[in-house]
């Protein structure tokens, strides 16, 4: 039988044992003091509906409620994809196929007309997280170009395609082509018209502008970023935007942020703007905010580059920021950031008149 050890030993050799299995253990299972609760990476996005808005003096409460809804329904679509622990990329496309399905933006259906009377659409994709990205200009028959944006980047060894070369990869891919008669709308016709006799003054900046876009934050801390446009109205020679530019109109990366822009495009490529924020977060270690004011504010408003951008950090932040009027836009984020807005200030949709009660 093992002779007993004396009781101040034992408690000795007690105390070194736990010490030294303590040591051993890998950190997470050591006995250790109550450590702080991570929270879960934020779930984020924010869409946007171009810089051109009507000017205040012509939106009725009825014009700004619609805009706002079809900006809701753009976001939560690609929110609810966040919410099912979808990918960022997956929750950006659903939004823009929102934005591109509304006639009220341009971009798909609602895209603008060029100076020869027709449709030609640009978008370009971008995964945060491989770095991969796909873009097109210029298809005519495409519903949907984010999508084909997306199938560049991921079932091409390329990664913008323009033109007919981009509508003949669209039918390899079985992707939905559809009539130019399908992207004709009243109200761009119009401002084609108006665009077409030079008159300026009768212009406002929605008669020039509008994109759509998304960036978004998923629950594995990736980023993503879209961006989908008809480009500018009447529009000459083949011209092409910055958004189907990977680092002008839309750029991703884990590392720093993602960004969709709007507005004047050529400001944007000479600016190399989306590329230029996360390279300022990136390298400059600015913050996320102080970067977009930087080009949004300072560069851009400069130069006279008119627009606007939304913007998504690698911990989630949201940053939305314009130097045009307004920017149709909304945002919404896990930690209860929920919002919608035209102008500088946050929409607030009008109260309901309370109905008088019936008087017997
Ligand atoms: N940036 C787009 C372009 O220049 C237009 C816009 O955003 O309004 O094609």
């Amino acid at each position: 039988m093992p002779t007993p050890l004396p009781r101040r030993n034992a408690l000795f050799l007690g105390a070194l044992l736990a010490a030294c299995l303590g040591a051993a253990l890998p950190a997470g299972r050591a006995e250790a003091a109550p450590k702080k609760k991570e929270s879960p990476p934020m779930l984020s996005i924010a869409v946007h509906g171009g810089a051109g808005v009507l000017p205040r003096a012509d939106i009725t409460p009825e014009k700004a409620a619609m805009y706002a809804a079809a900006l809701e329904t753009a976001r939560d679509a690609g929110y609810a994809v966040l919410e099912r622990g979808g990918t960022a990329m997956d929750a950006v496309e659903a939004s823009v196929r929102v934005l591109e399905d509304n006639e009220l933006f341009n971009a798909g259906r609602g895209a603008v007309f060029d100076w020869d009377g027709r449709n030609s659409l640009d978008a370009a994709f971008m995964d945060g997280r491989s770095g991969a990205a796909g873009a097109v200009a210029g298809v005519q028959h495409i519903k949907n170009p984010i999508s084909l944006a997306r199938r560049v980047m991921e079932a091409s060894p390329h990664v913008l395609l323009t033109g007919e070369g981009a509508e003949e990869f669209a039918l390899e891919q079985g992707i939905q082509l559809v009539p130019r008669s399908y992207f004709f709308t009243k109200q761009r016709w119009e401002q084609l018209q108006r665009s077409r006799k030079g008159d300026r003054l009768a212009m406002t900046t929605i008669d020039y502008f509008g994109t759509v876009g998304a960036v978004a934050h998923d629950a594995q801390g990736n980023l993503a970023a879209a961006t989908s446009t008809g480009g500018m109205t009447a529009k000459r020679w083949g011209r092409v935007g910055d958004t189907p530019l990977i680092g002008a109109g839309t750029f991703a990366d884990n590392a720093a942020c993602a960004v969709s822009a709007t507005g004047h495009g050529e400001y944007f490529i000479r600016n190399v703007v989306a590329h230029e924020i996360c390279a300022l977060v990136k390298y400059k270690g600015l913050t996320l905010a102080q970067a977009v004011h930087e080009l949004v504010q300072v560069r851009l408003k400069t130069q006279g580059g008119d627009g606007g951008l939304i913007a998504v950090g690698k911990d989630g932040e949201l940053v939305l920021d314009f130097n045009s009027d307004g920017m149709f836009r909304a945002a919404r984020d896990s930690r209860g950031r929920k919002e919608v807005a035209i102008y500088p200030e946050l929409y607030v949709a009008p109260a309901t008149p309370a109905v008088a009660p019936a008087s017997n």
